[in-house]
């Protein structure tokens, strides 16, 4: 069945239906991008079963609800235009925009988010140039971790690390009571539908506080290194583990994510490393590799002599991996005990607080 047939079926000859009549409220450019989310849908769920998709197993596609917390349309070039003040949206009309920021191109499509907090957002997708800054002759190795969200290491000889911020053990205990609310609220009725909206902010204000902290940390990485070193976690095993609230709080993923889109945007580079290599029990000042360390082992001393601190230890060795040992090696014989020791040798040992 072609994508016409396929949109003629579930679209047209639908909305003639009295159950399906609703389905003409909405913009039809919307219904036709909705098509095409599910054939992708489809195609990687039977491409996954069949092994032509590599990667983790793909579920097949879930419908999506009326009623849902979440809800959204795309709309293509033809569903909207940008108007001076917000929006004009198919079948909806003009609706006034609070900008985030001015658009530097016209966008190409349009997404309309309602959270389950009630509120409402559009994001653009828009095409930009790259703004490339100066080079530097910096480059830094990054341990993530979960008691340091960042251990960060540079050739210039400095190292810092970064307090994992704990925005969600704080809200949980306020979570936690209005989730109890909730749980208490009658199905359906108005009381419930307010109580929702009260977890739906919580999580909200965690989630922008969240992401607010790793853009300022990602940002001020980009900027004062040229090359970045990090690992390429495994967050989907990890997160399995019971450690998972820890690490769906540190957000790695995220951070990852936004270092490397800077780093495009600014004209840097980031270096994933193989997450198989062991970037903790290898000391990075003779090479051998020791022992596993549990988790609280914080540092140690190798058989060379060399008292280790584990995060920095680990992110001079991501570093070395990502073929920056030469940069390190630069700056003199000790600038590697310097980065990777377990005692601070001036100049340049930070600790701070979240960015
Ligand atoms: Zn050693």
């Amino acid at each position: 069945m072609t994508d016409t047939e396929v949109q003629r079926l579930v679209v047209t000859a639908a909305k003639s239906t009295p159950e399906r009549a609703w389905l003409g409220e909405v913009a039809s450019v919307a219904l036709v991008q909705a098509c095409q989310d599910a054939r992708r849908a489809y195609r990687n769920f039977f491409d996954s079963l069949s092994g032509r998709r590599k990667g983790q197993r793909v579920g097949a596609p879930r419908f999506r609800s009326r009623k849902g917390n979440r809800q959204s349309i795309r709309l293509t070039r033809n569903g909207f235009t940008v108007t001076g003040r917000g929006v004009r949206l198919a079948k909806i009309g003009d609706v006034e925009l609070a900008w985030s920021r001015g658009l530097p191109s016209a966008p190409s499509s349009a997404t309309v988010v309602r959270e389950a907090d009630g509120r409402y957002y559009v994001s653009f997708v828009v095409e930009t140039s790259a703004t490339p800054l100066p080079p530097s002759t910096t480059v830094a190795g990054i341990d993530l971790g979960l008691t340091d969200l960042a251990a960060i290491v540079r050739s210039d000889g400095t190292r810092e690390k970064i307090r994992a911020p704990r925005h969600l053990r704080g809200a949980e205990r306020r979570l936690a009571c209005g989730q109890k609310a909730l749980a208490r609220k009658e199905k359906g009725s108005k009381n419930r539908g307010k109580a929702r909206r009260r977890v739906a902010v919580l999580h909200r204000k965690v989630r922008e506080t969240r992401l607010d902290q790793h853009h300022k940390l990602a940002h001020r990485l980009v900027h004062d290194n040229q090359v970045i070193a990090v690992e390429d976690l495994a967050i989907a095993g990890l997160a399995r583990t019971r450690l998972a609230k820890s690490v769906h709080d540190a957000g790695w993923s995220t951070l990852v994510r936004l270092l490397e889109e800077k780093s495009v945007r600014y004209g840097q580079t980031v270096v994933k490393v193989d997450r198989l290599f062991p970037s903790t029990r290898t000391c990075s000042i003779c090479g051998s590799v020791g022992d596993k360390k549990s988790l609280s082992v914080r540092e140690w001393v190798c058989p060379c002599g060399a008292h280790l601190d584990r995060d920095y230890n680990a992110g001079v060795n991501i570093a070395d991996a990502a073929g920056l040992a030469e940069s390190l090696n630069a700056c003199g014989a000790d600038v590697r005990l310097r980065l990777a020791g377990a005692v601070s040798i001036e100049p340049g040992t930070h600790r701070t607080d979240a960015a």
